[in-house]
């Protein structure tokens, strides 16, 4: 049953994957009528916010598209940062999004922040935890009821990225046909293609988490004798 369930979140996950990557090899063919690139898309969006301390970057190595807050840096990969394709302003101005967020203290998002700490810690002692009950130093009841809330926590944060990802990719949509970015409904369906597909993997993510909170919770009750 379990294993079923396991399969199921890890086969939603690896589609949503698949789907994003066809969705960006598709409307990377279709360019924006502006004639921005990702980079360009981004400085415009950010004066137009007067977000002026924010920094467009090459992202590097595996890191992909994203916004460091610490750093107040818009991190694009080399086909957003250099592509004008619908795709790319599409990306581009969902990690504008963030910088926005970010200025205006959105509320999930420095929700987010403060305990993504704290995700991190727990998700370390995973591993140990795994260790200490296999020499059997602990009981497997307790060390899976443990592992149980290191998964709740992941879980929660996982829900927290949620909103943040969702609206970042609303302030995207609205933000480049209003600046002039893109242009007529072609454009705007295929903006919306590759940031709905982005957002579906959130949401897998999100499931994968919480089949594994119900998978430790189950081990702990099964172990409690
Ligand atoms: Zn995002």
């Amino acid at each position: 049953m379990y294993l079923l369930l396991i399969l199921f979140a890890f086969g939603i996950s690896g589609l949503a994957a698949l789907y994003v990557k066809s969705r960006i090899a598709k409307y990377r063919q279709i360019p924006a009528t502006s004639g921005l690139s990702g980079a360009e898309t981004a400085q415009h969006i950010l004066r137009a916010s007067n977000i002026y301390d924010v920094s467009i970057v090459p992202a590097n190595g595996l890191m992909g598209d994203h916004y460091n807050p610490a750093t107040k840096t818009v991190a694009l990969s080399p086909d957003v940062y250099n592509g004008r394709s619908t795709a790319a302003v599409g990306i581009a101005a969902h990690e504008c999004g963030h910088a926005i967020q970010h200025q205006q203290a959105y509320g999930p998002l420095q929700l987010r922040g403060a305990v993504v700490g704290i995700t991190q810690f727990s998700s370390s002692l995973f591993y140990p935890i795994m260790l200490v009950m296999f020499m059997h130093i602990i009981s497997p009841h307790v060390g899976y009821s443990i592992m149980a809330v290191v998964a709740m926590i992941i879980m929660g944060f996982q829900l927290l990225t949620l909103p943040v990802e969702f609206d970042a990719s609303n302030r995207a949509k609205r933000l480049l046909p209003q600046l002039g970015i893109i242009n007529g409904p072609a454009e705007a369906h295929a903006v919306s293609s590759v940031l709905n597909a982005a957002a579906l993997t959130y949401v897998a993510a999100f499931l994968v988490s919480l089949v594994n909170v119900l998978y430790y919770l189950t081990m702990a009750g099964d172990r409690r004798r």
